[in-house]
């Protein structure tokens, strides 16, 4: 008998009741009789959260020092799973250190609209790049033996009415955007904890959502880990517990009381046993993991700052550099301005909040630089000063270029709120316009947690996104600015021209609490690309100081069967003159008309690094998955057979190469014919095909037996086209056919045998 098993078997009633309420804010429940110890969770994701003295889970009060990280706004635009999983490791050896065994994190719910107040803390508006960002990142810190906990599960996309919004979305849109990343990384990378989210789905909350938590994640996903609520997510004990939830956190009066009446509920025979008993080996498994995996680590903050500096380095994304304006040249004046040189904004708030140790900022980093001057420029509190921003424009007209430092505060984005608009304070973008009139180059470094409208960004030369970039944000913006790497980050959210253009414009964030996800699957670059508009910026750009020529794209068959997965290469050539990275992206659009798809999807990325001259072959698998879309009529993913093309690009606009290919699919959808299914609808089976021919070659012979007619020129196609849209019993009528008939004829056609 297995040691857990023993365990279930030792214990009371009351002992395992007692752990599915935590101890405080931040433990599992011991018990001393079995050897069960608690077990610390802290926040993450990009960084470590641990608290000691005064809990909450808002980031008000103090944690222990740590390393901050870039956000994974930052981290996914890096589309580089190598140093997600790195990421994961270095929060791994820092939690071993501090005793923690599970890191609530990454967030991995999707970019519904840019005024989400902690986008910053997710990653994508992409489902397949925040999985494949996310599985990364909890491979990475569970090879250190410590727990992930995945977050915010599900449809958790705004803060407006954070702990009780109500999302309502149809099932695909939930399946194929919504809980592809979850279902990801629950795949791949296994997570310890699922953390449920606050609000309801369609309206019933996630912590008692039995659809959501045990029907989708444990059976049909096959999670093997616990769910934990998040931090004051519970309601009812019982119905969390048959739903799926294992564990309520913290700890509190209405947990235990709850606690309580499960033993009752299990003593009177109204409560399986099994079901608490499967809550109880699922929390056990995982303190039992985090003991045996206790072990004393080290960690060096200076070490892990330089991790960050270099992570940093890698999300970055240059949006924009006319006349190849950066890098900055050593020894010309340069005029830097803004706030942020001073006191960087490298992290947003709320329960990601790290307690950091060493964040330089950009002025003490080049106090000893001759030929840079600083000058504050503007206020954080967006309120227009005309004296900083004189100080700005003279110092500007006497330099070879400006470098702005602007960005976002935490007054405008943070976790507890959403933003009220997507421009930047007022008195930052006046500036930066000011500044293009006495400056022909102005670059802006941006420090934001998602994006920006920039009214100015046609007067600018260069832009460089940085997101919010961690401990190490104002050495990487350094060394990005002056050459000493090339920028490699892509964007891994469309930046549209306007806040009107995103999709869930009119729909965010909701009526009452009710946001309605009307734009469906057409999120983000789906929906862009589908309305073919202008963006600002798209989804997968980003520029280098190098340039890339891609060649030579190879698909290893151009029939496939749906069952086998695709090999797909290309070649890679540095043409430019410096080293760097290139992320390779490679989208599916499917050319089969017959449902409203995207017009190409992400299925692939692949970040490699040359020399100057060098080249390399990149390789892509693709999987029966690439080509599938979420079916409602089976309830699941399903592929269609027909033509499918494979575009390969630098960005989501900027595609190098693409090749069609053919997909032979097993998947049948149920027909199932009525009366009111149409000849067109007919058409889709053998029989209906049939059934068809014969009744237009009787009304042939029977002339005149329609009430329609059409002459001239195109009239027998005209024909056609009516007769796919008329219902099977309007043809019953016109032709005399009795109720018995029609319903002998639907049998017929709806009798499956020997097809
Ligand atoms: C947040 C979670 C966080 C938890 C614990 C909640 O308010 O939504 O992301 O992990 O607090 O701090």
């Amino acid at each position: 008998m297995s040691k857990l098993d023993e365990l279930v078997k030792e214990m009371t009633l009351e002992e395992k009741v007692s752990l599915l309420t935590g101890n405080g804010f931040w433990h599992t429940k011991a018990i001393e009789r079995l050897g069960i110890s608690p077990v610390m969770m802290s926040d993450g994701p990009a960084g470590l959260r641990k608290q000691i003295d005064t809990e909450d889970n808002l980031g008000v009060n103090e944690s222990v020092k740590a390393v901050g990280f870039p956000c994974a706004a930052a981290i996914a635009s890096s589309f580089d799973t190598e140093l997600a999983g790195e990421l994961g490791e270095t929060l791994g050896d820092e939690c071993l250190a501090e005793d923690v065994s599970l890191l609530l994190g990454p967030g991995v719910n999707i970019k519904r609209s840019p005024l989400c107040g902690r986008n910053f803390e997710y990653y994508s508006e992409d489902p397949y790049l925040a999985g494949k960002m996310g599985a990364a990142y909890v491979k990475g810190l569970q090879s250190k033996g410590i727990g992930a906990c995945v977050k915010h599960f599900a449809l958790n996309n705004q803060e407006t009415r954070r702990m009780g919004s109500n999302s309502q979305a149809d099932e695909k849109t939930i399946h194929e955007i919504y809980l592809t990343p979850f279902e990801m990384i629950i795949k791949e990378a296994k997570p310890w904890g699922i953390m449920c989210a606050y609000n309801a789905i369609n309206g019933e909350h996630c912590a008692e959502n039995r659809w959501l938590l045990r029907e989708t994640l444990k059976d049909k996903w096959g999670h093997e880990g616990f769910v934990v609520t998040d931090w004051g997510a519970a309601k009812g004990k019982k119905k969390g517990l048959l739903a799926g939830l294992d564990l309520e956190m913290p700890g509190s009066q209405r947990g235990e009381d709850g606690a309580k009446a499960i033993a009752e509920a299990v003593r009177s025979g109204e409560l399986d046993e099994e079901v608490l008993n499967d809550a109880v080996e699922r929390l056990l498994s995982f303190i039992l993991k985090a003991q045996d995996n206790r072990r004393k680590g080290v960690y060096d903050k200076k070490t892990d700052y330089q991790k960050a500096v270099r992570f940093a380095q890698n999300s970055a994304v240059l949006l924009k550099n006319e006349g190849n304006i950066l890098p900055l040249k050593e020894g010309d004046k340069i005029a830097f301005i803004g706030s942020f040189i001073d006191r960087p904004r490298y992290q947003g708030s709320g329960s990601s909040f790290v307690n950091s140790e060493y964040v330089p900022s950009v002025k003490e980093l080049i106090k000893d630089n001759p030929n840079i001057v600083t000058v504050r420029g503007f206020n954080e509190d967006g309120i227009a000063d005309e004296t900083l921003e004189n100080e700005a424009l003279k110092l500007a007209e006497r330099s070879a270029c400006v470098v702005v430092f602007a960005g976002l505060t935490d007054r405008e984005e943070s976790e507890g709120f959403d933003r009220v608009s997507m421009d930047m304070p007022k008195n930052q973008n006046r500036l930066i316009e000011k500044l293009s009139e006495v400056n022909n180059n102005v670059i802006v470094v941006l420090h934001n947690g998602a994006p920006v409208t920039m009214p100015w960004a046609d007067k600018v030369s260069a832009i460089l996104e940085m997101y919010l970039g961690g401990d190490g944000v104002s050495q990487a913006t350094l060394d990005l600015l002056f050459g000493k790497v090339s920028p490699s980050g892509k964007l891994a959210e469309s930046f549209p021209v306007k806040l009107e253009d995103n999709p869930s414009y009119l729909n965010f964030p909701g009526y009452d609490g009710s946001p309605q996800y009307r734009e469906g699957i057409f999120v983000g670059y789906r929906y862009y690309d589908k309305k073919k508009m202008e963006v600002l910026f798209p989804f997968g750009h980003g520029l280098s100081y190098s340039t890339f020529e891609y060649s030579d794209l190879k698909i290893n068959k151009t029939e496939s069967n749906q069952t086998e997965t695709v090999s797909v290469s290309c070649v890679v050539r540095n043409t430019g003159s410096c080293r760097a990275k290139e992320v390779v992206q490679l989208y599916v659009s499917s050319e089969i008309s017959s449902i409203n798809r995207p017009v190409k999807e992400l299925k692939g990325f692949n970040k490699i690094e040359l020399d100057a001259g060098e080249e390399e072959r990149v390789d892509f698998l693709l999987d029966r998955r690439a080509f599938a879309y979420y079916e409602v009529k089976v309830h699941d993913f399903f592929v269609e057979s027909g033509e499918y093309t494979i575009r390969i690009g630098s960005s989501s606009r900027d595609i190098r190469l693409e090749e069609r290919i053919s997909i032979r699919s097993n998947d049948e959808l149920p027909v199932t014919f009525t009366a009111m299914s149409t000849l067109g609808d007919l058409m889709k089976t053998e029989k209906g095909r049939n059934f068809v021919r014969m009744l237009t070659s009787q009304a042939g012979a029977n002339t005149g037996s329609d009430n329609m007619s059409a002459t001239g020129e195109g009239s027998a196609e005209a024909m056609q086209k009516m007769m796919v849209e008329i219902p099977l019993a309007t043809v019953a009528s016109f032709a005399g056919m009795t109720d018995e008939q029609l319903d002998e004829i639907l049998e017929m056609l709806n009798d499956r045998e020997g097809e």
